[in-house]
């Protein structure tokens, strides 16, 4: 494997972090030829700050060519699944009724059921047995009479599984180099990144550095004397279930509480009152009225207690918008920043390995960094 790097004319690539961001764009890199280097300083996928519902859908995601990025994103990580293995990704849809309201992107549910399908999404509004059939464990009953809709095209994804797979591929298969270790800084000189300083003094010398470390992203691209116009870091937290017999095919999106599957028997739970909260800021009355309303719907939840109280950290663009390319001032660096890393991460990943190849990717174009510092156009 070394020789065959050895042979490699790519450029050399550093990626600092090995999130879901991070490891799809090491395999998918150095699947195209580049000679990449991760630097992550925990396991894959498994910073405190990673935790996440990972939730893969277009739902409510405009103007068009957002929810097109969106709807490719589930048919690359169709194809991550089937290069890589490993079980993580579960393409069971979603069910939504009500407002369907739980998310706080979920205001005007009934406009933006109707915009996907006239945007060519498959949205089925199931019969009872119909529902029984796409989702056993949910009791009817608690629908109040109220029309569901399935969403078939969605998924959810184990995500530190995902991380940790994708990696493992790329060292095994395309020459991935992974080091365990905490960058301190991007290293420069005369305007162009040359490495990656690590805490113990090393340098990975680089051509192109990328910066996939979450919430730690704004820092290290700023030790290269640029700016990643994220916004502050937004928490988040869910709820996961004791292990029960309640094994969720699709993520219920409730008027009140959505929940997918954990994996065995475990059931993850958000809510809008638990979506901008710290782990620790989750009280146990908050839990209580979490859980029972999750247990109205799933009778298999009743009696089962909550194992876990779980806090991610959002990274969110400026604008909400991926921003993806060259850094207009420091050459060899490459912003790849997006929420929803998750859903996005191996659609971008694809998408990079194209751009770094220097063919043509059109679908990039709305998500370059320099939108932020481009003039504004004369009339
Ligand atoms: C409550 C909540 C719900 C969410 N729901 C969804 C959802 O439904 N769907 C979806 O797609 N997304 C969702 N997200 C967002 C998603 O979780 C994130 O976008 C995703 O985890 C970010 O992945 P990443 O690889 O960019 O960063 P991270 O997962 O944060 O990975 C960054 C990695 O960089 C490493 N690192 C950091 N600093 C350094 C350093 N100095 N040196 C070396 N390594 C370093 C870390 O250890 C970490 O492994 C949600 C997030 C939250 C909080």
């Amino acid at each position: 494997m070394n020789s065959d790097r050895r042979e490699r004319p790519g450029p050399r690539v550093t990626v600092i972090g090995a999130g879901p961001l991070g490891s799809s764009l090491a395999f998918r890199l150095a699947r195209s030829g580049a000679r990449v280097t991760v630097v992550e300083r925990d396991r894959p996928g498994c910073s405190p700050e990673s935790e996440t519902f990972a939730w893969v859908n277009a739902f409510s995601k405009s103007p068009r060519s957002f929810h097109d990025l969106h709807v490719e994103a589930l048919r690359a990580l169709e194809r991550l699944n089937s290069e890589v293995g490993g079980g993580w990704l579960h393409v069971g849809g979603s069910l939504h009724w009500g407002d369907g309201a739980t998310g706080n992107e979920f205001e005007a549910f009934e406009t933006a059921v109707e915009t996907m399908r006239a945007w060519g999404a498959r949205i089925v509004e199931p019969s009872l047995g119909e529902l029984a059939r796409i989702e056993p464990d949910l009791d009817p009953e608690s629908l109040g009479g109220r029309r569901p809709v399935h969403i078939p095209r969605g998924a959810h994804v184990f995500a530190r599984q995902m991380a940790g797979a994708v990696l493992r591929a790329g060292v095994r298969d395309h020459g991935v180099r992974y080091r365990r270790a905490t960058a301190d800084g991007v290293e420069t000189a005369g305007g162009r990144v040359t490495g990656v300083r690590l805490s113990g003094g090393d340098v990975v010398e680089a051509d192109v550095v990328m910066v996939a470390a979450g919430a730690a992203s704004a820092a290290l691209t700023a030790s290269a004397g640029a700016e990643l116009r994220t916004v502050s870091r937004q928490p988040g937290a869910f709820l996961v279930t004791a292990p029960s017999a309640a094994e969720l095919r699709t993520v219920v999106m409730a008027p009140r509480v959505s929940m997918r599957s954990d994996g065995g028997g475990r059931v993850m739970i958000g809510s809008s009152a638990l979506s901008h909260l710290r782990g620790d800021q989750v009280g146990p009355d908050l839990v209580a009225e979490t859980l029972d309303a999750a247990r109205a719907h799933v009778p298999a939840l009743r009696g089962v207690g909550v194992e876990a109280i779980r806090g991610g950290v959002r990274t969110v663009p400026e604008d909400g918008r991926p921003i993806v390319g060259p850094d207009p001032a420091v050459a060899g660096l490459y912003h790849v920043a997006t929420h929803n890393a998750v859903t996005l991460g191996p659609v971008l990943a694809e998408m990079v390995a194209d751009d770094l190849r220097g063919l043509p990717v059109a679908a990039l174009e709305p998500y370059r960094p320099r939108r932020f510092t481009a003039p504004p156009r004369d009339t």
